[in-house]
């Protein structure tokens, strides 16, 4: 019989196919499909850590016995025995060998197998050996990842080997290993937790991939294998489908399609309102091969490039200037002389950094990442790090036209040291005689005092955008990633609006550009009320691009000044907005009549 589970809707579309669940771990657990024939290395390279693990448990052994409680012993007795237990040796090793899978996901993999079994047992003292199992498989799964990893990535591919259809169902996936999934791997996501705007969901959208999050026990309830269409538009996963629900899930599927190929020849049409207002419809991108897809559907340009994306899978190690470098240059000469944003690292809160180059680092765990050591914070607590940034910045400028953004900047004293170090890296490129060329330096607008003084912003900066997902979040105190406060999360409250618009009209006033980056800009039902606010550049995922165009070309924006207004000072300004909407199509309906 099937099942229904709900969660949110975050990227649309209509997925449908075999669930592949990924355990969540305490530990970093690299996820990524290995060549067929790179079976045999990776089953050894399981076999090896094993091995090397069951040698550090006999020296412990060793090392304690005598002066030791006899419990201790024991419980290293027991972690060997599951060691080399059938159930966890010889089945981990069938995940690579039918899945191929890379070992540390087969251990995961094994591991939340056995978990539900363990679960489900009667007997208290074995329900309780899961967590010797969990420590034992997190120990093989750390001492993987310390050694060398397979090097036949399986990176493209849209279907399992036998031409089944994959979606991935987890707990959670974090925005590193959505990265991983790039290539194209599952055609759809669910996860148990996060909200609309948490990166994971950010990347879904990227990825143009249907996703369903905080559908909270969606991956107990999900088994391995099962059958499910993932429904993005509605936030609802169908597990066992019936042929029935089947065959009107496809048609659906068909339908989309339809509409994006229609949507699609809008590609080389300027964005103008009825009115005639040009409109720039900008692409956000997280690593440089996005581009291409950025051209394809018609930007004008890159309006934010999260580079932190290039920070991270990086297994200890951060990108020096040569590799940032070689990165940047690839967007600007993929952009063919657009403009393209790079905003600095946005590192920290939902987007850490796996956890062996945090150590290098020595940046704490924070108990509240998104208030702590985030964005620019990090880079200027950081100033080595945040040079070899800038300096591989300033040199892509050289090769054509080159914008920087700082993220979550707040403080006064952040806007003079961030400025600063701009200007000594750019001195010291110009006295080693390094070529580099002129950059716009712009700030984002995401902390609520930001908004507030933003005059002061303006005076120092080129432009600003405004990332509306942070906005909100700290407008309302939300946190973006959690589903338990996601019915909060509101881009309509009064004060979230009130600060969208006063940023627009000030930067306006000031003659300087304004675009928004977040979510919003990309969200078909807020682009009349955005142009409406004086919004005249907006960047999104290129996914999203040609549904913006068709709805700016739609828009008479001098229509909506009166209701605009309306809306700004109302309680519900939804209410307001859709009342006032519902009644000019009535009007426009019965003029066409
Ligand atoms: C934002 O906060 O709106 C934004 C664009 O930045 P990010 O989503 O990467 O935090
Ligand atoms: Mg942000």
């Amino acid at each position: 019989m099937s099942v229904q589970v709900f969660g949110l809707p975050v990227s649309r579309g209509v997925a449908i196919g075999r669930a592949v669940l990924v355990a969540s771990s305490r530990v970093d657990v690299a996820h990524y499909f290995i060549e067929p024939e790179q079976v045999g290395t990776e089953v050894r390279r399981l076999k090896r850590a094993r091995d090397q693990v069951c040698r550090e448990f006999e020296a412990l052994k060793l090392g304690v016995q005598g002066d030791a409680p006899a419990e201790l012993v024991a419980l290293l007795d027991v972690h060997l025995m599951l060691l080399n237990d059938d159930l966890l040796a010889s089945a981990t090793c069938q995940w690579i060998e039918e899945r191929q899978y890379n070992a540390e996901w087969a251990v995961a993999a094994q591991l939340e197998t056995l978990s539900r079994q363990f679960d489900e047992m009667e007997d208290e003292y074995l329900r309780e050996r899961k967590a010797d199992l969990e420590q034992v498989a997190e120990r093989l799964i750390e001492t993987l990842a310390r050694g060398e990893r397979a090097t036949g990535v399986r990176a493209s591919l849209g279907v399992a080997s036998d031409d089944v259809p994959l979606v991935l169902v987890a707990n959670d996936i974090s925005p590193a290993d959505m990265m991983q999934f790039k290539g194209g791997v599952f055609r759809g996501f669910v996860t148990d937790v996060g909200g609309r705007t948490s990166h994971t969901a950010i990347v879904a959208r990227s990825l143009d991939i249907p996703a369903v999050v905080g559908a909270r026990d969606a991956s107990r309830i999900i088994r391995q294998d099962d059958w499910i269409i993932i429904d993005g538009d509605a936030g609802l996963v169908i597990v066992d489908p019936s042929p029935m629900i089947l065959e009107e899930y496809r048609f659906r599927q068909r339908q989309g399609q339809l509409e994006r190929d229609r949507l699609a020849r809008l590609r080389h049409r300027p964005a103008v309102t009825l009115d005639g207002q040009r409109v720039e419809l900008l692409a956000n991108i997280e690593l440089p091969a996005d581009a291409a897809a950025a051209l394809e559907a018609g930007a004008e340009g890159v309006g934010l490039f999260r580079s932190e994306f290039l920070f991270m899978n990086r297994g200890g190690h951060l990108p020096d200037e040569e590799e940032q470098y070689a990165a940047y240059r690839e967007a600007v000469l993929a952009m063919r002389g657009l403009p393209v944003t790079i905003r600095t690292v946005d590192i920290g809160a939902d987007k850490p950094l796996d956890r062996m180059t945090l150590g290098d680092l020595r940046h704490e765990h924070s108990l509240n990442p998104a208030m702590g050591l985030r964005a620019i914070r990090w880079s200027l607590a950081d100033p080595g790090m945040f040079t070899v940034q800038l300096r591989a910045i300033l040199r892509a400028a050289s090769h054509g036209p080159v914008r920087l953004l700082v993220p979550m900047i707040s403080h006064p004293s952040e806007i003079r040291a961030t400025l600063d170090m701009i200007a000594r890296t750019r001195a010291a490129l110009l006295t080693e005689q390094v070529a580099c060329g002129e950059v716009l330096v712009g700030a984002m607008i995401e902390v609520p005092a930001a908004a507030l003084m933003l005059p002061v912003f303006l005076r120092h900066f080129d432009f600003v955008s405004i990332g509306t997902n942070d906005l909100i979040q700290y407008t309302l105190a939300i946190d973006r990633a959690d589903e338990s406060v996601a019915h909060l999360y509101e881009p309509w409250h009064p004060a979230v609006l009130g600060l969208i618009a006063s940023t627009i009209r000030l930067a306006r006033e000031a003659g300087r550009e304004v675009c928004v980056c977040g979510e919003m800009a990309g969200d078909a039902d807020f682009t009349e009320l955005l142009l409406a606010l004086g919004l005249r550049s907006f960047s999104m995922h290129p996914s999203q691009l040609p549904a913006i165009k068709q709805r700016v070309l739609l828009t008479e924006v001098t229509s909506l000044e009166a209701l605009v207004a309306q809306v700004l000072s109302s309680e519900d300004p939804r209410a307001v907005w859709q009342a006032g909407r519902g009644r000019s199509l009535l009007g426009a309906a019965a003029h066409a009549a």
